[in-house]
């Protein structure tokens, strides 16, 4: 039941709400988080956006919301998943093959103008600066969503950031302090070389735009991205989201090696509104999702025994218990869920 209704776009608050998630939410992130919570990396889209043709998802990630979720009713799951906080999000569209791309844009643009919200442009690589710098500047928007399925004509494994964030769309992002929330390629990771040096090189070379590296470089499973993040020990510039991962040792390397003033707090909402638990077997991660009603290589389905909670309060509990380990105080937390965010925005 509870997938059922994030399928159709929207969290509501059910008997399981009141056995499972909130007793969760009360005992162990109530206290840690601030009264005001700032979420760089959440999606919205609805479904008069999909292209007429658009066939059944069969990635997990969009089999759990595959019509997308709405802003109102991101901003209600807020409501009820942080009662008494106040979560404001940067919004940007779905980035799949599924949806229209211009018409996410479109919707985002018209939230900006309506709610007074900051939001990204999901750009082509395609875009001259000319056409980047008047698509943004129209919209409203405050940077760009890149993504690596935007690449055409490329192996996952030979895609490079440089072509789907090409230098000339970095130039101009640079040049305006744009911020970009950049999700990495290539099964490697953090730890894969090629994306290594480039990430070095858009922190030297492109310092004044706010970089954020997404989900931690996809380090989802013990070992993956340490060697990464030693690799970008020295680096001043870039920024990374914790948002749909709950690995507590990437989390703790995260705070020894970058510090805590280049940590942001994000959701990756809607998916991380699913009721599961992510194991790892080697270094394949796989989602327990309850209600699932397929199984794949990164999705088995969770039995209602197993009590599972949102999978962003998982995240967060995660991080929680890295952040204690580390020796994070209270200040350190509001600059992780707030204060970086908001510096970011000004
Ligand atoms: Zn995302």
């Amino acid at each position: 039941m509870e997938l059922e209704m994030l399928k159709r776009g929207y969290i509501k608050a059910t008997s399981y709400y009141f056995e499972v998630d909130l007793p969760f939410y009360n005992e162990h992130l109530k206290n840690f988080l601030p009264d005001q919570i700032i979420d760089i990396h959440s999606h919205v889209a609805t479904p008069e956006m999909l292209k007429p043709d658009a066939k059944p998802p069969t990635f997990w990630a969009e089999r759990v919301c595959p019509n997308g979720m709405s802003v109102e009713s991101l901003i209600e799951s807020y409501e009820l998943m942080f009662p008494g906080k106040k979560v404001t999000p940067v919004i940007f569209g779905l980035p799949s093959d599924r949806f229209i791309l211009e018409k996410e844009n479109e919707y985002v643009s018209k939230c900006v103008e309506k709610l007074g919200l900051n939001a990204l442009i999901l750009t082509r690589p395609s875009w001259s600066s000319e056409e980047l710098e008047r698509l943004v500047e129209e919209g409203g928007f405050i940077g760009l969503k890149p993504y690596p399925s935007m690449a055409k004509g490329k192996k996952p494994d030979e895609i490079e950031i440089f072509n789907y964030l090409p230098k000339h769309h970095l130039e101009l992002a640079d040049e305006k302090r744009w911020l970009i929330i950049l999700h990495i390629p290539r099964s490697g990771r953090l730890d894969d070389e090629t994306n290594i040096k480039q990430l070095l090189e858009i922190d030297e070379k492109y310092p004044h735009a706010k970089v954020v590296v997404a989900h931690v470089g996809r380090s989802y499973c013990p070992k993956q991205g340490e060697k990464g993040l030693d690799r970008l020990k020295d680096s001043q510039n870039l920024f990374f989201d914790i948002s749909a991962n709950t690995n507590e040792a990437i989390f703790e390397r995260l705070i020894e090696i970058i510090g805590t003033k280049r940590i942001l707090f994000g959701s990756d909402m809607p998916i991380s509104g699913m009721h599961a638990k992510r194991i790892c077997k080697d270094s394949n991660y796989i989602n327990v999702i309850l209600g699932a009603d397929w199984v794949d290589e990164h999705t088995r389905p969770a039995s209602p025994e197993d009590r599972v909670t949102f999978f962003l309060y998982e995240e967060i509990y995660a991080f929680r218990k890295a952040a204690e380990k580390m020796g994070l105080g209270r200040k350190d937390i509001e600059d992780i869920f707030l204060l970086n965010a908001r510096r970011i925005l000004e």
